[in-house]
């Protein structure tokens, strides 16, 4: 993770109000990773942390071209997701965003596996829990 840096959004899966899922890439490192919403709070719900796990260049082409392939297919599109995830490093490094523009404000030096969950669940109230492992 690269402080200051900006996650570059290739493809976003589902969003409120930004990202809550997407295929990204670290502007600097160029490495592409599979990006979730941990908590969120404040003003617009822009103070966001998410986990970060790393994911094979050929599982991110082919999950990529499945989906494009059958689009319109949502039950396809969820089970392709579902099979993303499962792909992705089982560690995730946590980052915390700001504002829109997606620059990495802080990060976690440990590594956790917070699950992948949909927005409507994800919670406020964790975000103190959360906020701890990622020093400013
Ligand atoms: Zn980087």
């Amino acid at each position: 993770m690269c402080l200051g840096k900006q996650i570059t959004l290739d493809t976003i899966l589902d969003d409120w109000l930004g990202p809550t899922l997407a295929l990204v890439h670290c502007e600097k490192c160029n490495n592409p990773a599979l990006l979730h919403l941990v908590t969120w709070r404040g003003r617009g719900l822009l103070e966001r942390i998410y986990a970060i796990r790393l994911v094979d260049p050929s599982t991110k082409n082919t999950y990529l071209a499945n989906i494009n392939r059958d689009y319109c297919d949502l039950s396809r599109k969820t089970s392709e997701t579902e099979a993303l995830i499962g792909a992705s490093s089982q560690s995730a490094r946590l980052v915390l965003v700001t504002s829109s523009k997606m620059i990495v404000e802080a990060f976690s030096r440990d590594l956790f596996n917070p699950p992948v969950m949909d927005w409507q669940d994800v919670q406020t109230e964790a975000y103190d829990d959360w906020i701890k492992f990622l020093p400013a």
